[in-house]
């Protein structure tokens, strides 16, 4: 991070941001504030640069079209890549995660490279679209509760060797191949399907992405209890009423 501010990304609003993908964005801005940080916030659309000094970027979810625009302008940028080279935290949701895999396939129907920050590969699922709440378990190494999240995606997505889950779904589909695992991540690059947005919804989570991004192993405590009542409201509302 640089020695003055935070500098979050919030990369292709106009293409990736199906539900409410923008409060991730806010969600880190004020949990960064909250600590005393100072927080600086780039929306980059889809016929900008990206820059590559973010410390933060985040990828949402998107319908198959504009997911396919977003990974033929990614590649093209190259910056998201760069960055990750830098160090940058990268965070993708649904399109947003599929994207930053090895392929996933198209609005067309064919074969779209991503590009390759986790090694995992997205397919059409040949079920029902993955659609309802999800409860999931956090790879214990994250140190995070459980998540709570709504799907919506046909693609479905299976881990290579490199990539870990990010979580295992006790309720719900996740990466949808039937063995239970949600979402992935590798190092400074994290994905998941997931939505709610899913920040707000479980705001442990961007702390975590912000100590990812500062090096640090703990941030102050902050007073926020708004999002316990909202978490309990859903875990109550997913148990009650399973998708
Ligand atoms: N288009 C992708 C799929 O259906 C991602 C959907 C989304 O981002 N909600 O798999």
């Amino acid at each position: 991070m640089s020695e003055s501010s935070l500098r979050v990304v919030w990369v292709y609003p106009d293409l990736l941001s199906t539900y409410g993908d923008q409060g991730n964005a806010l969600v880190i801005e004020r949990r960064a504030r909250q600590r005393g940080l100072k927080v600086s916030r780039q929306d980059v659309r889809s016929d900008q640069p990206l820059p590559t000094s973010g410390d933060i970027y985040l990828i949402g979810g998107g319908e198959d079209r504009p997911q396919r625009l977003a990974a033929e302008r990614l590649r093209r940028d190259g910056g998201l890549q760069r960055a990750a080279d830098n160090g940058a935290i990268i965070f993708g949701v649904c399109a947003g995660y599929q994207i930053l895999g090895r392929e996933f396939v198209n609005d067309l129907g064919r074969s779209e490279p991503g590009l390759g920050l986790l090694d995992i590969t997205t397919v059409r699922g040949d079920g029902e679209r993955c659609v309802g709440d999800v409860l999931a378990d956090v790879d214990e190494r994250l140190g995070l509760p459980q998540l709570t999240g709504f799907e919506n995606h046909q693609g479905v997505t299976h881990l290579g060797p490199t990539a870990r889950p990010l979580a295992r779904v006790r309720l719900g589909r996740g990466n949808g191949i039937g063995d239970g695992t949600e979402g992935a991540w590798r190092e400074t690059v994290l994905g998941t399907y997931l939505h709610g947005p899913v920040l707000a919804r479980n705001p442990l989570l961007a702390d975590l992405l912000i100590k990812l991004a500062l090096d640090v192993n703990a941030l102050p405590p902050v007073e926020d209890r708004w999002y316990e009542a909202l978490r309990a409201e859903r875990i109550a509302a997913a148990t009650v009423n399973p998708a």
